[in-house]
């Protein structure tokens, strides 16, 4: 059992989906949707605590329970807006529309907040090792990664993100392979489903989705 299993025990009911997409995409899809209806699963601290535990092996830095058990309200709108300035940015990208400069600050400054570095400790009679030390804090640090895998996402030459085709979908996925269009096999599941009603429900195709 992981020894951060106590904290968070149950994920939240219906929380955010991980799909193991690269860690920039999973943070923009803690904005998700639940039968229609838009969740955010970074809502509160707990939330924040859950998903930062849950994401805790992709982050360098080193989270512990008590850092996430401090996690506050001002902890939780500096990570939702982060959060929303990325997901606007990678939504301008693949609409191909211009970015809101505010947005790119937004990412550029959390990108320079955080850093750490590896302090080295030897005792006498052990093995050496280096523990993450950083003038900031570690909540800032998470915040600079994924504001650095933001930066890494949107410039790739090889990554293409995508918007999931699925009716009522708010998520976003690396798509591989190429022609991949939706987020998950239950998306897939559902948009076949759709299209098959319309066909049906309406003799003439469909106009092609925008
Ligand atoms: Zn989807």
């Amino acid at each position: 059992m992981s020894p951060h299993a106590p904290l968070a025990p149950h994920p939240p009911a219906e929380g955010p989906p991980l799909l193991g997409e690269p860690l920039a995409l999973e943070f923009v899809n803690t904005h998700y949707a639940v039968r229609g209806c838009l969740r955010d699963g970074l809502a509160g601290t707990r939330e924040l605590a859950w998903w930062l535990w849950a994401c805790r092996e992709r982050f360098a830095t080193v989270l512990s329970e008590e850092h996430l058990a401090r996690i506050g309200p001002s902890d939780v709108m500096c990570f939702q807006q982060l959060r929303d300035a990325a997901r606007r940015l990678i939504e301008a990208q693949t609409l191909g529309q211009a970015p809101d400069p505010r947005d790119i600050a937004q990412v550029n400054r959390a990108g320079g907040l955080g850093r750490s570095w590896p302090v080295l400790v030897w005792e006498n009679d052990g093995r050496p090792h280096a523990v993450p030390t950083g003038a900031c804090g570690p909540l800032l640090e998470c915040q600079a990664e994924l504001a650095h895998e933001t930066v890494r996402l949107i410039t790739s030459p090889t990554l293409t993100v995508k918007p999931c085709l699925a009716p009522g979908c708010v998520l976003y996925f690396e798509r591989t392979p190429p022609r991949r269009e939706w987020c998950s096999p239950g998306c897939g599941n559902r948009a076949r489903a759709a299209r098959h009603y319309n066909r049906h429900r309406n003799p003439t195709p469909p106009p092609a989705h925008p």
